[in-house]
């Protein structure tokens, strides 16, 4: 155990009671060495910030800024903006208990003292795909981190909330609306300082470390150890892994039971509905809606939609989910069984052409078609591309597609991830992530040597059991606890973990 892990763990059952009741709940300059990660610049609409109006074009790169300290070690659009983004950031807090926890506990011993974090992120304050923010940033540097940001999306980032951070003396080199150039020239501006060498590494789809990797490789001597967020990343680690080439331990939060319970299902169940109703002001009750695949963006997704009253199809490959679909009350089907019939098809499969042109010929005038899953080829969208197809933008992120015998079939946000492109992700959902993510880097960063190789781990199982006990006190929940008989009769430490790595 780290001193760390030790000292929390053993307090944590006593500080759950403590808190019980308390709370309350465009693109200019070209110029590139590799494409970066698709993720990064797939647009996040309407949702990512409500100061996008200024006038000003001028890039940020072109304009000396310097905060109230007269620090100027930071990239952002508008540093004027700051208060606008403080109070976003003070909102975000709220709903981020776990984060608040941590750093309270962390007024007398900082777990990431000496810590040089590189981050690159989504820079938001509530609404990011999965789920970094600003009350991260501050929660590492109340833990004791030195840090230096980037954002990992050209359009997610909130200039409100950068302009927060960087008065607030964080080196963020971020907005909304980076080129690819600026996407990159922001990552190195992070990495390449005089007298900064960074030794933990946060990144969120693989950017940064890949950037470190081709031009900075000697840092990796220093570098502790890198946690990553996305599927992407993950992906891009296990490859250099296999390949013989990641050269420190890396922490996939991607696959932690916490991310993948609470992101996938419960976030899907509540922005699901959001999404569809900020796009088409679709009635829900007794609407016939076709659910493609019943993993956990599935089963959040049907949950939400029966809840409203409407009439749920579902369609599955494994028969373990498809039989879940139905002890829950779903019919499960074949899309070509009811494609017809059908008033909304909602893809959560992470596989693809699972709605192909043959279906989408065959829905009926008016059906609304979307995606939930990761990629943006769930839905074969590049084959509504045709002559004999008419394409209408009715609103952003909205397209009516149109058959030459007048009917239409209402695409929403070209099949790219509904929720992340039209709607908000509740901050109570990125909190958990955020935490886990947290809490990986302070596992990495005071991890003994010789406990994590030239490899990529999940997160081990107590500290996820751990973040999620630190959300519980925003319900009064109390939780109970293993007497020593009990806990001798399971074969159990009192304090975790209470369940084999492998359960989900
Ligand atoms: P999952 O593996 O739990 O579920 C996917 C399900 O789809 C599986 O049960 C699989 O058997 C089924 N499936 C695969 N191919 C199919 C097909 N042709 N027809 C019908 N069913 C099929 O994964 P998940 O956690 O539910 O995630 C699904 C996708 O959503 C992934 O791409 C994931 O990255 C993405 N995701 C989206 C969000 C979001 O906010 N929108 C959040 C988390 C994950």
């Amino acid at each position: 155990q780290t001193l760390w892990e030790g000292a929390y763990f053993r307090i944590q059952f006593a500080d759950q009671k403590q808190e019980f009741n308390k709370r309350p709940t465009k693109i200019g300059r070209r110029s590139l060495s590799r494409s970066i990660s698709q993720s990064s610049t797939d647009s996040y609409g309407s949702a990512a910030s409500y100061t996008d109006s200024s006038d000003d074009e001028t890039s940020p790169r072109d304009k000396q800024q310097k905060n109230s300290k007269g620090n100027g070690d930071f990239c952002i659009k508008n540093i004027k903006q700051a208060d606008f983004g403080r109070r976003e950031i003070e909102i975000a807090e709220q709903e981020m208990p776990a984060l608040m926890a941590l750093r309270k506990r962390a007024q007398g011993e900082k777990p990431l003292a000496g810590a040089k974090v590189v981050g690159c992120t989504h820079i938001t304050a509530q609404t990011a795909s999965t789920c970094e923010s600003a009350v991260l940033m501050e929660t590492l540097t109340a833990l004791g981190a030195q840090c230096r940001w980037a954002a990992c999306n050209i359009y997610s980032t909130q200039n409100e909330v950068a302009a927060a951070l960087a008065e607030g003396g964080f080196s963020v080199f971020a907005w909304k609306g980076e080129s690819e150039d600026d996407f990159w020239w922001c990552i190195d501006r992070c990495v390449n300082l005089e007298g900064w060498q960074p030794n933990m590494i946060l990144d969120d789809g693989g950017d940064l470390t890949h950037w470190i990797y081709k031009k900075y490789p000697n840092m990796f001597k220093k570098i502790k150890g890198i946690v990553e967020e996305s599927v992407t990343g993950v992906h891009r680690l296990y490859q250099l892994s296999k390949a013989g080439k990641l050269c420190v331990p890396a922490m996939n939060v991607n696959d932690s039971v916490t991310k993948q319970k609470f992101d996938n299902l419960y976030c899907c169940r509540e922005s699901i509905l959001d999404g569809l109703k900020r796009t088409t002001d679709v009635m829900f009750g007794g609407k016939q809606v076709m659910v493609c695949g019943y993993g956990e963006v599935g089963k959040g997704c049907c949950a939400a939609l029966k809840a409203m009253g409407s009439i749920v199809y579902v369609t599955e490959i494994d028969p373990i989910c498809a039989l879940q679909a139905c002890m829950d009350g779903f019919r499960l089907v074949k899309l070509n069984e009811v494609i017809r019939q059908v008033d909304i098809v909602i893809t959560c499969t992470g596989n693809k052409n699972v709605v192909v042109r043959e279906y989408l010929d065959r829905m009926k005038n008016g059906c609304i078609v979307c995606n939930m899953g990761h990629s943006n080829t769930e839905i074969d969208v590049a084959s509504l591309r045709t002559p004999e197809l008419t394409w209408e933008r009715v609103r952003s992120q909205v397209d009516h597609v149109i058959w030459p015998d007048g009917k239409r079939i209402v695409l929403l946000a070209e099949g790219r991830l509904l929720n992340l492109s039209c709607s908000t992700v509740p901050t109570f959902v990125l909190s958990i992530t955020a935490t886990t993510q947290a809490l990986a880097l302070i596992e990495l960063y005071n991890a003994p040597e010789g406990r994590y190789k030239q490899d990529v781990y999940l997160l081990p199982k107590k500290m996820d059991e751990y973040v999620a006990s630190l959300h519980l006190p925003t319900f009064d929940a109390h939780l109970t606890e293993l007497s020593d008989e009990q806990a001798k009769y399971l074969g159990l430490n009192k304090n975790g973990p209470f369940k084999p790595n492998y359960y989900r």
